[in-house]
Order: structure tokens, then C-alpha cells, then sequence
């Protein structure tokens, strides 16, 4: 038998040194992923950031520069896209207009020259909730229904990894949301590798295990969304993600796990767990902070703030509801001129433009960044 912790399984996605240039532009840098058998993967980045590039040299669509690609022990960089055990799902559906949803489906069958397809074929529109549909033409379905033909024809001939490559883009806002839902389940039903494509960080935060953020042709960070959320390494990673209020600060002092910083007069706490960048005394860092992380409380009050939270003061330059919460912006000294949004549930009707408050946290929820980016 096969030990699994060394050999690749089927649906593993393993690039060693892939990368891509066209004449002196490189789209990808050299890169080294992997993707595990099962898995729901988001790469996410900003329109020329090479994440399609490195979807389509996955699915053999485009040729790589440099490196490997294996899919499970199998090194299938010099095979044809069609020789690959992979499908993939693109923005614009391209099903057969004139080929009812039934035979849209079946069509991956029926080329292989598979001729009893009705029980595979149904299943699949089952999974994909469109069992009801079968007789109509693609013409007739709303484009989220389109989508979900796609990917039933996608899955039919059971590749062991699904590429989707901005699969939702052309969908309104509504239906993107239900239908990253309802990829999430199908991919957790059928248990295949999914590497999906987007430049929308929410699309990949709700759907994907695990997100790669790709930069300028590099993957900046990799990890879960809670953990690239909560812990970015870059001021990229941290500002694509978010709103992320970085303030520049100085290293006062470091003792009991926790660094001491000097901003703008007042002090931070850091706990040394959060300080990625490796800050020491007399050095400096940047450091954010979540706006629902923070809670503020008008100047008058600020006596009821308990002991042990990062503070902040400042006056409320603006606010607005946005129906769950009001933001604000809050401009500090501490922040040398940058804005602070908060998100605040309560109401207080003192909470207005002018309004001197303070901004205070936990500093469990502070991450320190390398200050020689540049914070924006
Ligand atoms: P988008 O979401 O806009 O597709 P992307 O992050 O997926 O962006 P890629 O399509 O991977 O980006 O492209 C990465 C970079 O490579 C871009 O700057 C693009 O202009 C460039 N590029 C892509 N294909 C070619 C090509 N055939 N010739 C030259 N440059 C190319």
C-alpha cells in the first residue's frame, strides 16, 4: 500500500518552480505551491497579478517558463490540457446553445464514447440542484443556473481537481453570494480539489480553506482567511483584506511577551506572538488594528475604560450608518494624520462629527508590520 504522508494523492496540486514570463515581462514569478487533495484553494489578487496564469498552467492552457507541475506523483507539465485529470470553469459559461441542459451535461460522457449517461447525467444535475431543468436551453436559465450547468458538465467526467476561473463574475451581487454558497456545498459534497480564481476578497474568504494572495506575480501570503485576516504579514496583504488602520509606532521596550510602543505621544502594547515583522527596542513597526476591533467611548466616559487596552484619542471627523454598525472615521494625533474607521453598535447620540472620543482595544488584536513599507 501507498504511504500517504510522502506520496502525493491524486487530487494533491503540487508546483515546484512554476513561473511565466512573456519576453522581458515576468507574469509569475517562480513559485513553489501546494495544493492538498480535497481542498477548496482561492487564489486571490488584483487584475494582472499573474493568479490566471498560474490557473491556466495548472490546466495545461498555458505553457510555463520554468518548473513543474504534478497532479498527485504524476508530472503532467508536457501534457495537453485534455490528458490532464483537471476541468475547468470559466466566467462566460460556453455551454451549447443548441443542446438542451440534459445534453450540455452529458456531453463530456458521450465524447468518450460512454452510451448509457441518464443516471450519471442526473445525478449530476441533482448535486447541482437542477434536476427540474433538464429539458430547456441554456437560453432559458438565469445565469446563476447557467453557472451551476457548467460546473455539473465540469465534474461529469470526475476530474480529480476543478479549476474555476472567475466563475462568478458575471453573476449580480445577490446571486455571487448564493452562489459561492452553493459551490462551497457542492465541493464538500463531491470532495475534489477546488483551485478557484478571484480578485474579490470576500468571494475567497467565504468559499476557500486556504487563499494564496498574489502580488506583482508572487504569492505575499498563504494561509486560512481567519489567519490572513488576523495576521498579515504585509501592509499589501493587510490593506487587500480589509480596512487594517496602520499606525507608526516605535519599540519603547519588550518584556513579559509583550512590546511596549511609542506613538505619537501615547503608548501601544504589541504581544510579541503578533510582532511578525521581528521588531526590536529602538526599532520601529507598523501596526493595525481591525475596525470591529475597536470599540469607542466619548472623552467624557473615558473613566469607565477598563485597565490593559490599547487607547487612542482623537475627534470624529465623520460618521455613517451602514445599517449592522455606524463607521467612523476618527482623525488622531497618534495617527499622524491618518484615519481611523470604527465600527461601533452602539448608539450614543454624543457620537457626532467634532465629538473628542477614545478609540480603545484589546492588544491581543494588534499585528506589527514591517515599517519599511510603505503603510498604504
Ligand atoms: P485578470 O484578473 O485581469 O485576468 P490576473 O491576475 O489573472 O488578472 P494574468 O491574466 O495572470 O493576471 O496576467 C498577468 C500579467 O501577464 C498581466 O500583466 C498580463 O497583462 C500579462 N499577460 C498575460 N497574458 C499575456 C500574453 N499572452 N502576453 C503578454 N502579457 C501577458
Amino acid at each position: 500500500t501507498e504511504d500517504s504522508s510522502t506520496a502525493g494523492r491524486g487530487g494533491d496540486v503540487r508546483l515546484t518552480g512554476i513561473g511565466k514570463t512573456y519576453g522581458s515581462f515576468t507574469a509569475v514569478h517562480p513559485l513553489d505551491l501546494t495544493v492538498p487533495q480535497g481542498s477548496f484553494f482561492a487564489l486571490l489578487g488584483a487584475s494582472g497579478c499573474g493568479k490566471t496564469t498560474t490557473l491556466r498552467m495548472i490546466a495545461g492552457l498555458e505553457e510555463p517558463t520554468s518548473g513543474t507541475v504534478h497532479l498527485g506523483d504524476q508530472d503532467v507539465t508536457a501534457l495537453p490540457p485534455y490528458k490532464r485529470p483537471v476541468n475547468t470553469v470559466f466566467q462566460s459559461y460556453a455551454l451549447f446553445p443548441h443542446l438542451d441542459i440534459f445534453e450540455n451535461v452529458a456531453f463530456g460522457l458521450r465524447r468518450r464514447g460512454i452510451r448509457s449517461v441518464k443516471k450519471q447525467v442526473e445525478e449530476m444535475l441533482e448535486l447541482v440542484q437542477l434536476g427540474e431543468q433538464a429539458r430547456k436551453r441554456p437560453h432559458q436559465l438565469s445565469g446563476g443556473q447557467q453557472q451551476r450547468v457548467a460546473v455539473a458538465r465540469a465534474l461529469i467526467n470526475h476530474p480529480k481537481v476543478l479549476l474555476l476561473d472567475e466563475p462568478l463574475g458575471a453573476l449580480d451581487l445577490k446571486l455571487r453570494r448564493q452562489m459561492q454558497l452553493e459551490l462551497k456545498r457542492i465541493q464538500t459534497e463531491v470532495g475534489i480539489t477546488f483551485v478557484h480564481v478571484t480578485h474579490d476578497q470576500e468571494e475567497a474568504m467565504t468559499m476557500a480553506d486556504t487563499v494564496a494572495v498574489m502580488n506583482a506575480g508572487r504569492v505575499e501570503q498563504l494561509g486560512s482567511p481567519a489567519d490572513l485576516y488576523e495576521n498579515p504579514r504585509t501592509t499589501f496583504v493587510a490593506n487587500f483584506l480589509g480596512t487594517s488602520n496602520l499606525i507608526e509606532a516605535e519599540v519603547d521596550s519588550a518584556s513579559g511577551g509583550e512590546l511596549t510602543l511609542k506613538a505619537g505621544g501615547g503608548k501601544l502594547v504589541l504581544p510579541e506572538a503578533r510582532n511578525s515583522a521581528g521588531a526590536t527596542t529602538g526599532g520601529r513597526v507598523l501596526v493595525g488594528v481591525r475596525p470591529e476591533k475597536i470599540s469607542l467611548t466619548h472623552a467624557d466616559d473615558a473613566g469607565e475604560i477598563p485597565g490593559g487596552r490599547n487607547r487612542i484619542t482623537g475627534r470624529i471627523a465623520d460618521s455613517s450608518f451602514i445599517g449592522v454598525s455606524t463607521q467612523f472615521v476618527v482623525d488622531s494625533p497618534v495617527c499622524a494624520g491618518f484615519e481611523v474607521y470604527v465600527q461601533n453598535i452602539d448608539r450614543d447620540a454624543r457620537l457626532v462629527p467634532g465629538a473628542e472620543v477614545v478609540l480603545h482595544w484589546n492588544p491581543a488584536h494588534t499585528f506589527g508590520l514591517d515599517a519599511a513599507q510603505s503603510p498604504l
